[in-house]
C-alpha cells in the first residue's frame, strides 16, 4: 500500500520515525511492521497480513485488540467529559471511582492512589515520594534506591538508573545512589553444586551485606518486580521474597513492588505480590490497568507510606509534583471498564485455567538442543537460547539469536519478543487453548526454520 505520491508506509516510516528499543540492523533489513487494526489476539498490517500477538502489545493489551465494551466505555466518556487537566485539587468523578476501585483491589486495607501516564513516571514518582518523606522526617541522607541486576523499571533518568541493564551505560547511568543487588536467577547465577535453597539464602545474605556496607541509614527503599519481565522473564528463586522481606524490615526499608507487568492478572492472581506473598509497602501499576487502551500509571501507597507522605506534604504544604495529563477522565473510564473485564468477565480465570497448558507447551522447548532454560509462570514464558547447553554459552554473531528467531517468527505471522538471549511469550489473557496451540505451533515451525 502506498499514498497518492507512491510512497509506501515503510518508506514514510524510514523517513520520519525513530524507533526505540528496536534492533537497527533488523529494522533496515525487514522494515517496520505497520499496523492498521486488530481483532481478538491478532493484529493486521498495511498489506493485510495477520499476526498472532504473543506479547499482548507490550504485555498490556490483554483483552484483545477490538474489545467492544472498552471501546464503548471510552466513547461514552468522550461524549460525557473527555479531557480535564490533572488532579490538582480538581478531579473527574470517574477518577475518584477508579481510585476507590484500585484501593479495593490492592493488598492494602487502606491507602491512596497517585496517577501518572506510564510505568516509568510512576516509579520515578515513587522515588520522589520516598525522598520527600525522608527529608521531612529529618533523614535527608536516606536517598539510596536498591533494585536488582536485570531489573527493568523504566526509561526516565531515575528509572534508567534503577534499570540494571548494560545498555544504560550509553547514557552514563546509573546515577550515584542507585544500587544494584543480585538477580535471583538460580539457573544463571547459582554456584557449582549450590542448592536453590542455599542460593536464596545467599541472595538474602548479600542484600544484608549491601545494606550494611552502604549504611542502612542511607537507603530509602527497594524496588522489585515480582517476576523480572524485560530482564527475560525471571521468576525469583524459591523462597526469595520470604527471605529478603525480614532483611528489609530489620532496617526499616520499604519494599515497592513494581507490578507494571505482573499486576492485574498476568500470573493468574490480581497481583504478583499475591502470587509470591510479597507484602509490599507500595505498588507501581500500569499497562493492564487500561488493557492497553489508554496510557496510565499509578502509584498505590499502603497505609504507612500514605500517612508518611501526607505528613510530609502537610509540612511542605503540597506534594510538588504532577503530570498534566495524569488521572484523565478518559483513561479512568477505560481503566474502570478494563478492570471490570479482567476481574469479572473471566480473564484472570482464563489465565489461571490455561496456565498449565501454556507451561506444558512451553516446556516442550526444553528438549531443543539450543534451549538453555525454559522459564514460565502464569502467562509469562521465556526460552533462553544457548549455543552450548552444558556450558550455557551464548551464540556469537552480530544479530542476537533471539532477534533472528523473532524476525523469522514475524515472517510466519507470530509476534514474540527477543529479550537478551531469550524469546519471550506473554499472550493476551483472552487467548483460547486452540489459539495457544496455533501460537506454539508457529514458534516450533520458527525454531525448525532457524536451527
Ligand atoms: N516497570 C516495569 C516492570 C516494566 O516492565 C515497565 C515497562 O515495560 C516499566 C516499569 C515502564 O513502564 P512504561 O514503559 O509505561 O514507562
Amino acid at each position: 500500500m502506498a499514498d497518492a505520491k507512491g510512497n509506501s508506509w515503510e518508506e514514510k516510516d524510514r523517513a520520519n520515525v525513530l524507533h526505540g528499543f528496536t534492533d537497527f540492523p533488523s529494522l533496515k533489513e525487514n522494515g517496520p511492521v505497520i499496523l492498521t487494526h486488530g481483532e481478538g489476539i491478532y493484529v493486521f498490517d498495511v498489506h493485510g497480513k495477520r499476526y498472532l500477538d504473543a506479547n499482548s502489545g507490550l504485555w498490556n493489551n490483554v483483552a484483545g485488540f477490538n474489545h467492544k465494551g472498552i471501546i464503548e466505555a471510552l466513547t461514552a466518556q468522550a461524549e460525557r467529559f473527555p479531557g480535564y487537566h490533572s488532579f490538582f485539587g480538581r478531579i473527574a468523578d470517574v477518577t475518584v471511582a477508579l481510585s476507590e476501585r484500585l484501593i479495593g483491589l490492592s493488598p492494602f486495607d487502606s491507602g491512596k492512589v497517585y496517577y501518572t501516564n506510564s510505568g516509568s513516571e510512576a516509579n520515578d514518582t515513587m522515588v520522589k515520594m520516598l525522598w520527600m518523606i525522608n527529608r521531612r522526617k529529618g533523614q535527608p541522607e536516606r536517598r539510596k534506591i536498591i533494585t536488582r541486576i536485570n531489573a527493568y523499571h523504566g526509561v526516565t533518568i531515575a528509572t534508567s538508573s534503577m534499570t540494571a541493564k548494560p545498555y544504560n551505560s550509553e547514557f552514563g547511568l546509573p546515577l550515584p545512589g542507585f544500587l544494584h543487588a543480585d538477580c535471583p536467577h538460580y539457573w544463571r547465577f547459582a554456584l557449582e553444586g549450590e542448592t536453590e535453597e542455599a542460593f536464596t539464602e545467599r541472595m538474602a545474605r548479600n542484600l544484608k551485606d549491601l545494606i550494611e556496607r552502604e549504611g542502612p541509614e542511607t537507603i530509602a527503599g527497594m524496588f522489585a518486580e515480582p517476576v523480572q519481565g524485560a530482564g527475560g522473564v525471571i521468576p525469583p528463586s524459591k523462597g526469595y521474597f520470604a527471605a529478603i522481606r525480614p532483611v528489609l524490615r530489620e532496617y526499616d526499608i520499604p519494599l515497592v513492588a513494581d507490578e507494571v507487568i505482573c499486576g492485574f492478572g498476568r500470573l493468574g492472581e490480581m497481583w504478583g505480590s499475591d502470587y509470591y506473598d510479597i507484602e509490599p509497602d507500595a505498588i507501581i501499576a500500569s499497562k493492564c490497568i487500561t488493557a492497553g487502551y489508554y496510557p496510565m500509571g499509578a502509584v498505590i501507597l499502603g497505609e504507612e507510606l500514605t500517612a508518611a507522605l501526607e505528613t510530609a506534604c502537610e509540612a511542605a504544604e503540597e506534594f510538588p509534583h504532577g503530570f498534566t495529563a495524569a488521572g484523565s477522565p478518559l483513561g479512568s473510564a477505560v481503566a474502570l471498564k478494563a478492570l471490570d473485564v479482567i476481574e469479572n468477565d473471566g480473564l484472570i480465570d482464563n489465565v489461571r485455567a490455561l496456565t498449565p497448558y501454556f507451561l506444558e507447551r512451553l516446556y516442550r522447548f526444553g528438549e531443543h538442543p539450543h534451549a538453555g532454560e525454559v522459564r514460565g509462570v502464569g502467562f509469562m514464558g521465556a526460552i533462553e537460547i544457548v549455543a552450548d547447553k552444558k556450558r550455557k554459552t551464548s551464540f556469537d554473531g552480530k544479530l542476537r539469536i533471539s532477534e533472528r528467531i523473532a524476525n523469522k517468527a514475524l515472517e510466519k505471522g507470530l509476534i514474540c519478543r527477543p529479550l537478551g538471549a531469550s524469546v519471550v511469550l506473554a499472550p493476551p489473557f483472552i487467548i483460547t487453548r486452540e489459539e495457544l496451540d496455533t501460537m506454539f505451533d508457529l514458534l516450533e515451525e520458527t525454531f525448525a526454520a532457524v536451527f
